[in-house]
């Protein structure tokens, strides 16, 4: 069995276009397959779409209604959780991504025992130079300060086994950064191009200050780097300083001291606060993250579930 997982936060107007473009992808396989829509709290009519789809439909449809908006990675979660496939497509909800390209991972994933996943990047970015410019150096910097392997401009678009779905869902941390994820859990990964798709209708939901955002989690998610790195600025700082101490000495014990000296007091007084503040800010950031997941909370909380075959 196939089941495609589709996160959705305002796609009213994708929904069934969405549901049929999957069907009619699918009408010739031999496979069963089921259709999981998370409705990541969407504040437009998507919900009310899809009751309805789950009301007409004969086909296998299941729909998490979350309780508010917790984001395209809780949503992965959910719809993992509930995913009941040998094969899991997680697929947007924006007809970005052609179904077909689910259908053709499945056939692979079934001809090449080795491989545990299908991964699909773009084959052709469609945005701006600044912001993949960005992407492409924020991967090099995480790949240096981690032991796993961040696979440059790897999508969520991806079709997992039923082993590696089983590995992620194990990973029942609060802060999911979904690329982290994948990479830790390992298993084999194929890499392949799709071709993406404009958006159908509705806006992307990430702006420039979600994906800073985004990249700041991932890294903090990720590696204690940072941590290491207020370590060595500490101790740079410490070993300076015991240099001043000994020259300011020696200078007091053979020439006294005349009044000067002001500026360098000055100097050294911010560069160290400035310093200061910001290694603490860095084990902040950690501690805080420490202290939410400390609490274990859900990933999501669901306001209601609805399955076709139960009606
Ligand atoms: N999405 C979601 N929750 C969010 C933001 C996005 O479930 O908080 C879904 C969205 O409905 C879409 C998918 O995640 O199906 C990808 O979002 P989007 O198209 O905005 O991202 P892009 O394609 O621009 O990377
Ligand atoms: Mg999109």
């Amino acid at each position: 069995m196939i089941s495609f997982v589709i996160p959705c936060y305002n796609e009213e107007n994708n929904i069934r276009p969405m549901y049929d473009w999957i069907v009619d992808t699918c009408k010739d396989i031999k496979d069963k397959y089921e259709i999981i829509f998370v409705n990541d709290g969407s504040t437009d009519r998507t919900m009310d779409n899809l009751r309805l789809l789950v009301s007409e439909t004969r086909e296998d449809v299941k729909v998490i209604d979350f309780s508010r908006n917790f984001g395209k990675e809780s949503a992965i979660y959910a719809g993992l959780s509930k995913a009941k496939g040998d094969y899991v497509g997680l697929i947007d909800g924006d007809l970005q991504q052609d179904p077909k390209y689910v259908l053709d991972a499945v056939e692979f994933l079934k001809q090449n025992a080795y491989f545990d996943c299908v991964t699909y990047f773009q084959a052709q970015r469609k945005e701006g130079k600044f912001i993949s410019f960005l992407k492409r150096h924020f991967y090099k910097v995480i790949n240096k300060m981690t032991d796993i392997d961040f696979v440059e401009d790897a999508s969520d678009f991806r079709v997992l086994k039923r082993n590696m779905v089983d590995a992620v869902l194990k990973m029942d941390e609060y802060f999911r950064f979904s690329k982290g994820i994948f990479a830790f859990v390992g298993f084999h990964s194929m890499n392949k191009p799709y071709e993406v798709k404009d958006r159908n209708s509705g806006t992307s939901k990430w702006g420039f200050r979600k994906l800073v955002k985004y990249a700041f989690d991932g890294i903090i998610a990720f590696t204690t780097v940072p941590l290491k790195l207020s370590t060595y600025i500490g101790a740079i700082s410490s070993v300076i300083s015991i240099i001043a101490i000994i020259i300011v000495l020696i200078e007091k014990l053979a020439f006294g001291i005349d009044v000067p000296g002001y500026a360098t007091i000055i100097i050294l007084l911010l560069l160290l606060g400035g310093l200061q503040l910001f290694c603490l800010g860095i084990m902040g950031e950690y501690l805080g993250r420490n202290y939410i997941e400390t609490k274990k909370r859900p990933i999501f909380i669901s306001r209601e579930e609805l399955d076709s075959k139960e009606k």
